[in-house]
């Protein structure tokens, strides 16, 4: 099981085992930026990157689908949605766009560029941990509640910044789709413009509002991007209880106002020739 939280607390106290952390965009709601890198360096994670960059990648598969396909697609990012139309609406299956999700694709980036490192992705969905079982580039996957507890039991608390390289994402930076975690993070994110109409596209958080929305289809729409909980990843089950939705969304759009600030080196950007060779489309 790759959610094996013991396991996982060996695998990063074990000095012969190097460990990469793949970050989800929503940690904002829960972790504070950039201290959060200095902590997971703190719990033994050698490197520590964002999943952003997958979703960048991803995301030049949907433009290409999107620019050809005909009737209505729907996104395949969330396995809430991807599970609830395989049940509930089986019919639907086959407009389910065939490609992986950022996570997925992530792990494959790390795993070319870090093939001796354990891959571990820090999320805030249960859906993921089912959704990565068979995942042969992600080696594990942990929530934001259980690494609460790991920093708390290892007493990792507020750092003290001391080097530049402290605060920074190791590899594969990348800043625009650090909406991603947003409802509609995707369609804003894909390039869509000049190959959908505005009114082509529909937006929609919220399983129950989706499902409504699948049960009678409006024959208008040619993508469907839709994300199971309320307000899209931000409203995952491993967010915080005691922020609302808006104020989730104000922390991800403060997040990405001051990453576009920064000043990333070359060799920390995720650009595109650096996952040269791998696939992403199912
Ligand atoms: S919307 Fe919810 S279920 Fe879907 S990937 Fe995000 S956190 Fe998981």
């Amino acid at each position: 099981m790759k959610n094996d939280i013991t396991q996982i607390e060996k695998l990063l106290q074990d000095k012969n085992q190097l460990a990469i952390a793949l970050v989800a965009p929503s940690f904002v709601t829960d972790f504070k930026y950039p201290s959060l890198i200095y902590r997971l360096k703190k719990l033994g994670f050698d490197k520590v990157t964002e999943v952003t960059f997958g979703a960048k990648m991803i995301n030049r598969d949907y433009h290409k689908i999107l620019k050809t396909s005909k009737g209505l697609m729907i996104s395949s990012p969330c396995p809430g949605i991807v599970t609830t139309i395989t049940n509930k609406f089986p019919k639907l299956k086959s407009k389910l766009i065939k490609v992986d999700s950022p996570v997925v694709a992530m792990a494959k980036i790390c795993k070319k560029h870090f093939p001796n490192h354990k891959t571990i992705f820090i999320s805030p969905c249960d859906f993921k941990k089912v959704e990565t079982e068979s995942c042969k580039t992600l080696d594990h996957i942990i929530d934001y509640d259980q690494l609460k507890l790991l920093f708390q039991k290892n007493k990792i608390g507020r750092p003290i910044f001391k080097r530049k390289s402290d605060w920074l994402f190791d590899k594969f930076y990348n800043d625009y789709t650090k909406i991603y975690p947003l409802s509609g993070g995707l369609a804003q994110t894909a390039h869509l413009k000049g190959t959908l109409k505005e009114d082509e596209v529909a937006v929609i958080d919220g399983i129950n509002k989706v499902i409504k929305f699948l049960e009678n289809p409006d024959p208008k729409i040619k993508f469907l991007d839709c994300l199971f909980c309320d307000g899209g990843c931000i409203g995952g089950p491993h967010t915080s209880k005691k922020l609302t939705i808006p104020q989730k969304y104000n922390k991800v759009i403060r997040y990405l106002k001051k990453s576009k600030k920064q000043d990333i080196p070359e060799d920390r950007k995720g650009l595109i020739n650096i996952a040269k060779g791998l696939k992403f489309t199912k």
